[in-house]
């Protein structure tokens, strides 16, 4: 039987694109999301994948759309930490609701989903968990107090998880993606996105989801085992750690 991945915001985005190369590597996928049906019941037409709609700002919803999901598919095997918004501005105008929804959903979100499969991955003796962070998570990003905050404590609970589950077969690693075209980035003002981002970027061009997606197929892997605790950077050069 083939083995359960759940993605979070996994039908739209950077999400769509894991979701589809986990159901391609022979994964059974469900793709959680927030509130955009549309997108959803168009992403399940297109890809037969099941799409699940609860906040992973919730842990009591998280709990339960788990729940739900393991009732219907399996135990998940796989969970990508995926889902995230931004709330930009700079800080001296950042409100405190602007702070506390990016951390809600960011990084809060990310204890909200694996604690609750946690358990069960413990008792299989297999987990993979596989959090997208940020490349802004790693260098700060002005306007983003917010998000670089929260997408940095993403990677301190990828390393700290990492060392926990190690004994119990389970990995926690992280991807940091640098800018990749999606709705979130295509968002970013057109002239400051070429005149000011793009230029950043040493491969000259933004990322493209799938090419998170192949990070994400392969860390899922049985022969990923011995890597965890660790962070891809996948941002086209544009920042060393
Ligand atoms: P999108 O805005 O395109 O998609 C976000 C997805 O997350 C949507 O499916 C959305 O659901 C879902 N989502 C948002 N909030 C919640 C919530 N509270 N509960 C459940 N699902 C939620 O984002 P991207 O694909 O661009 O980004 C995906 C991840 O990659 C994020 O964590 C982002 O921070 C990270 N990232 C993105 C980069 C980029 O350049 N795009 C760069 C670095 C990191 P719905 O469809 O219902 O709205």
């Amino acid at each position: 039987m083939s083995k359960v991945a759940l993605v979070t915001g996994g039908s739209r985005g950077i999400g769509a694109a894991i979701s589809k190369a986990l159901k391609e590597a022979g994964y059974t996928v469900a793709a959680n999301y927030a509130g955009n049906d549309d997108a959803a019941k168009a992403f399940t037409a297109e890809t037969g994948i099941k799409t699940y709609k609860w906040s992973v700002a919730d842990y009591d919803a998280c709990a339960a759309g788990i729940k739900q999901v393991e009732d219907e598919l399996g135990p998940v095997a796989v969970l990508v930490n995926n889902a995230g918004i931004t709330r930009d501005s700079m800080f001296h105008k950042m409100t405190p609701q602007q702070w506390k929804e990016v951390i809600d959903t960011n990084l809060t979100g990310l204890f909200n989903m694996t604690h609750p499969v946690w358990g069960g991955m413990r008792d299989r003796k297999f987990g993979r968990v596989i959090n997208i962070s940020s490349i802004n998570g790693q260098k700060g990003q002005a306007g983003q107090a917010n998000y670089s905050s929260a997408k940095a404590g993403d990677l301190g609970f990828t390393k700290s998880l990492a060392q926990e589950g190690a004994r119990a077969g389970i990995t926690v690693n992280a991807i940091c993606p640098g800018y990749i075209g999606t709705e979130m980035v295509r968002a970013i003002d057109e002239k400051v996105l070429n005149e000011r981002i793009i230029p950043l970027i040493p491969v000259g061009r933004l990322g493209e989801p799938e090419e998170i997606a192949r990070c994400v197929v392969f860390l899922a892997s049985d022969g990923a085992g011995f890597i965890t605790g660790s962070t891809i950077s996948a941002n086209g050069g544009q920042f060393f750690v």
